[in-house]
């Protein structure tokens, strides 16, 4: 039977950087006799000019039936001066919220070929390769009430987190560091902050589960400075929703580019939703030189961790790797001594060195 993959290209270079993505599954899907059946979507700004909402309910119904979802990004320039609940973002949130997607995993592995790309020294970053586990349904981005209030005058964001919220975070943390060095870091503001205090309680309690798993806490302020100049330290970090979207931006700096950083969202036994790390990047929209790598890979994350497709999922980083190392850059990357290529031409080579 057919894998039915829905895609949500949203805005600016998602639109571009997905199809680069179904290329590269159709390569699979000749190479290994897999089925896989599309079907687009839209969401974020393109969903607003076209059904008035950032989160059409087809969209929904339609990932809520499907077996995995692709999506690219969305925002841009277009809808900055929105009202809030008319905002591309709502669309994200609410396709997390709506599919339950509680954990995002964000690999962060150096590329040899690519140490040049980073502002970080060679010699920090060589072997850097780890896992953040960023908590994303729930604290400060969902927490109610959120708004302005005395006229303008004053604020309130509200960040909540509920027992089974952190456990459920927490377990996959520590699952998915026993599929690796068995190493995990636990980021929080314990010396500050309440819901944080809850968090350190609950992944002490865990610890006991899972005794082949070394643990620490580090402050989430800490966790900036050591993931930038000690990055080799880590294997599997685990946070709340806003502290791992600030760590996982700034662990790209790993890799040279946000072009470059897949993830995963995942719901208990739902579906997977699987998009790269950066934004629909309108500086570089419709010149068809964004990086696609980052989709790249999300797509391969979908294939082992959907449909247990390992085999096909290496296949694709193997290409990857194989690319990067003939010198082959898009324009993020590109340090005058590789050939500069644009997205198309990215795309194709993964396609051909799969075939
Ligand atoms: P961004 O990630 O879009 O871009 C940041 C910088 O990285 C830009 O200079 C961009 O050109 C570059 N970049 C990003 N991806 C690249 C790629 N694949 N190849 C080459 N260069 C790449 O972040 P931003 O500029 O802060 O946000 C732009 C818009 O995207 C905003 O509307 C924001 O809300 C939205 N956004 C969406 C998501 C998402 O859909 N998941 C995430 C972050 C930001």
């Amino acid at each position: 039977m057919a894998n039915k993959i829905v895609l949500l290209p949203g805005d600016g270079i998602g639109a571009e950087v997905i199809y680069a993505a179904k290329d590269v599954l159709e390569a699979i899907s000749k190479k290994f006799g897999k089925e896989f059946e599309f079907s687009s979507h839209d969401i974020g700004g393109i969903a607003i000019d076209n059904h008035g909402t950032p989160l059409p309910d087809e969209t929904v119904e339609a990932c809520k039936k499907a077996d995995a979802v692709l999506l690219g990004a969305v925002g841009g320039p277009k809808w900055d001066n929105n009202p809030s609940d008319l905002r591309p973002e709502r669309g994200l949130l609410g396709i997390r919220k709506a599919l339950d997607l509680y954990a995002n995993l964000r690999p962060v592995k150096g590329f040899d070929k690519l140490l040049h790309a980073s502002p970080l020294r060679p010699d920090i970053i060589n072997g850097s390769d780890l896992l953040i586990v960023r908590e994303l349904t729930g604290g400060l981005y969902f927490g109610r009430p959120s708004e302005r209030q005395d006229n303008g005058n004053a604020v309130v964001d509200t960040l909540t987190y509920t027992r089974k919220e952190i456990e459920r975070i927490v377990d996959k943390a520590f699952q998915s560091a026993q599929l690796r060095k068995k190493h995990l870091t636990s980021v929080d503001k314990a010396n500050v902050l309440e819901s944080s205090k809850l968090w350190r309680e609950i992944v002490e309690e865990k610890k006991a589960q899972y005794p082949d798993v070394t643990v620490e806490h580090v402050l989430v302020d800490a966790a900036a400075m050591k993931l930038i100049t000690n990055p080799t330290q880590f294997d599997v970090i685990v946070t709340e929703n806003m502290f791992g979207d600030i760590l996982s931006d700034e662990a790209s700096v790993l890799t040279g580019s946000l072009g470059m950083l897949p993830s995963a969202s995942l719901a208990e036994d739902g579906v997977g939703l699987y998009e790269p790390a950066h934004g629909s990047a309108p500086d570089i929209a419709g010149k068809g030189i964004a990086n696609p790598i980052a989709m790249i890979l999300s797509a391969a994350m979908m294939l082992r961790y959907s449909f247990q497709m390992n085999e096909e999922a290496q296949t694709i980083e193997d290409a990857v790797e194989q690319v990067l190392n003939q010198n082959y850059h898009t324009a993020d990357l590109y340090n005058k001594n590789g050939e500069l290529v644009n997205t198309n031409e990215m795309t194709q080579l993964i396609v051909e060195t799969i075939e």
